[in-house]
């Protein structure tokens, strides 16, 4: 249940954002049928002794948090609200006010995450069950691509678990066993830069990939490529913050007001 002393400044959207949030959802959830119909329909000659699948899990669980890691590593550092305005202001207003999360619906908890794996994991799993030949290893690779995709229904329940005491005596445990994030785990991504920890299923993908630089990799080939600032955005919001927080109401023109300042500066 929501905690409803934390006020969500986005909660409310347009009809027509509602309907794109759900038509993600209606998208991913198409994608994990896919998978399920596909599976069951190729197991009796393709599907791998049941042990491998067992096996399975684990790496589909890794996949999982990375994918919510990319996902969330992708909205902090590079996007502004004046491409996906709800979208990023609602992770900018996370990051201002971390608790602000549990404020939100079903929504825009299964939307969030549900879009970008429509999107990635979609394409992949029509190419490898129509264009490729059945065999046991695309049956090994579609049971990941339906593990990813299904995992990201709840992507950002998971999220959400890094912000809230679970109440669940079964999601309490799960989080001991360090198969789900929890508060403790999830507040050293709020306690710097928000810019480690950045997977929210169980932070396992976090263990390699902020050992080894994954994310600043990233992003210096990203900046590379495209000369983007990495969170340029996230700054932007904490300066507008620091001086007054009602640009919050309506954050794209005092973006353009902030952008329009700083550009001598950018020239010279
Ligand atoms: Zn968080
Ligand atoms: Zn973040």
């Amino acid at each position: 249940m929501a905690n409803r002393r934390a006020k969500a400044l986005y909660r409310t959207c347009s009809v027509a954002q509602a309907y794109q949030t759900w038509l993600g959802v209606l998208l991913n959830g198409v994608v994990v049928l896919w998978c399920a119909l596909w599976l069951v329909f190729v197991a009796r000659d393709q599907a791998p002794a049941w042990p491998w699948l067992v096996a399975m899990l684990v790496p589909g669980l890794f996949l999982a948090d990375l994918f919510s890691g990319l996902v969330h590593w992708g909205t902090d550092t590079w996007f502004d609200e004046t491409q996906f305005c709800r979208v990023v202001s609602i992770a900018r207003e996370h990051h201002i006010y971390p608790h602000h999360i549990v404020d939100y619906g079903v929504r825009d908890y299964l939307g969030y995450s549900c879009w970008p794996a429509a999107l990635a994991i979609g394409p992949v799993v029509a190419l490898l069950s129509i264009a490729v030949p059945p065999s046991p290893v695309t049956y090994l690779c579609l049971f990941l691509c339906g593990e990813i995709a299904l995992f990201m229904v709840f992507g950002t329940y998971g999220h959400r678990l890094g912000h809230a005491p679970a109440r669940s005596p079964v999601v309490r445990r799960l989080q001991q066993l360090r198969l789900l994030i929890s508060p403790s785990y999830h507040k050293v991504h709020h306690s710097g830069n928000h810019d480690v920890r950045y997977c929210v299923i169980n932070g396992w993908a976090d263990a390699v990939c902020d050992r080894i630089g994954f994310w600043r990799s990233l992003e210096r080939l990203v900046t590379a490529c495209t000369g983007s600032v990495p969170r340029r955005n996230d700054a932007e919001w904490f300066q507008r913050f620091a001086k007054d927080p009602r640009f919050m109401t309506d954050p794209v023109p005092s973006l353009r007001e902030l952008r329009l300042e700083a550009q001598p500066e950018r020239v010279n």
